[in-house]
């Protein structure tokens, strides 16, 4: 058996026709640079969206990168977020000149823990960076009750959960401001880098348009020091395409999750927990275990692709060695990233292949390389 950890090919080959008809109308048009697909893949989200202004980037990482530029963000200030994600949460902060300041996480959701954020205000913090890890929005409301009283920003790094809901309402729409990914194995996915950002103030949005392309608000005319960070009209066009189908991928996200929460329901590993107020779209289906790197080649060797989101928190890596913390700093998140692996995922894998990675799973349990 062949598993692929994101299907990727099956997903082209099921809507093909229409992405290749697509792209070739864009390659017919010649309009690479925001032509009509970028306006329409803008209105098309914001509608799945609700009501928010939508800005697509050229990646998720520009679009956190334009979150802290609109709100000018600079060297003294400080931005706090979570030291178990991505590195491009918190890069983009100290890319800035500002201080990222992190918060441990929830040890079950693996999300930032609200309760400890308010200890970590000072008169310089001036926005929270929450991430809705592995698809699951963060506490968003706690969040938001914090930063109004502080009176700073929150923009939910929303790269892993677009399709997510938290109280009936959809992630990257929750707070001041979203920051969507479409790298191709995010749960929407384009076919190279691309992003976007969701923000509520009209003000705001007209800005950060401004911004993606070198700060101009006509034609060489530049209001602000901008940098130029569209979206490609060929991605838009495939987005387009994908779109249409997002909520059905969705829906099997969730069915296949739920297979695997069912077949791994009795091993002595701990699976995902989402809360029952909010839905996660398992961009990764991340399980934890002791023994996890006799398990990850076990796995290997029956052939079962496997990752490890994350296998280092952000505190302790080397690029933020300047910030002065030690191990031990965040215990939750530095137990985690000891212990976390993600299994295959996405909406196009069958019961079989769940069924051959469980009794692959089953089997390093009995031969008790995990405990
Ligand atoms: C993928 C990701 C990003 C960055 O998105 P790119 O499109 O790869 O730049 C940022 N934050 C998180 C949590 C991510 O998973």
């Amino acid at each position: 058996m062949k598993i692929n950890f994101h299907d990727l090919q099956t997903q082209y080959h099921c809507y093909k026709a229409e992405i290749d008809h697509a792209i070739q109308k864009v390659l017919n048009s010649s309009q690479f640079i925001m032509g009509p697909e970028i306006q329409e893949f803008e209105t098309a989200l914001q509608k799945y969206l609700g009501n928010t202004h939508v800005i697509s980037c050229a990646s998720g990482t520009d679009a956190l990168m334009l979150a802290l530029m609109a709100i000018d963000i600079k060297p003294g200030d400080e931005v706090i977020t979570t030291p178990f994600t991505f590195i491009a949460s918190a890069e983009v902060i100290a890319l800035l000149g500002a201080k990222p300041v992190f918060v441990d996480i929830q040890k079950d959701t693996y999300n930032i823990d609200p309760f400890k954020i308010e200890e970590k205000i000072t008169s310089k913090t001036r926005a929270i960076i929450p991430v809705s890890l592995y698809g699951q929005p963060a506490d968003m409301d706690e969040i938001n009750a914090i930063a109004k009283k502080h009176n700073i920003v929150v923009i939910e790094d929303a790269a892993q959960s677009l399709g997510a809901e938290y109280k009936g309402k959809k992630s990257a729409n929750l707070s001041d401001m979203g920051c969507i990914s479409f790298f191709p194995t995010k749960p929407l996915g384009c076919y190279g880098d691309g992003g976007a950002i969701t923000v509520k103030d009209e003000k705001l949005a007209e800005k950060i348009k401004s911004l993606r392309v070198h700060g101009q608000t006509r034609r060489y005319y530049h209001k602000y020091i901008g940098f130029n960070c569209r979206l490609d009209t060929l991605q838009a066009a495939i987005l387009n395409v994908k779109l249409k189908y997002f909520a059905d991928e969705i829906e099997k996200r969730h069915q296949i999750a739920a297979r695997y929460n069912q077949l791994l329901a009795k091993l002595n590993i701990v699976l995902p927990f989402v809360k029952h107020d909010r839905t996660s779209v398992y961009a990764q289906y991340s399980i934890r275990c002791k023994n996890r790197t006799e398990l990850l080649d076990f796995l290997k060797n029956k052939n079962v692709p496997t990752a490890v989101h994350y296998p280092e928190a952000l505190h302790l890596q080397e690029c933020f060695q300047y910030l002065g913390y030690k191990r031990g700093d965040f215990p939750i998140a530095e137990k985690a990233a000891s212990e976390i692996m993600s299994l295959p995922m996405s909406a196009f894998i069958t019961a079989e292949e769940q069924r051959y990675i469980t009794y692959a799973i089953q089997e390093a349990l009995e031969h008790e390389l995990v405990v």
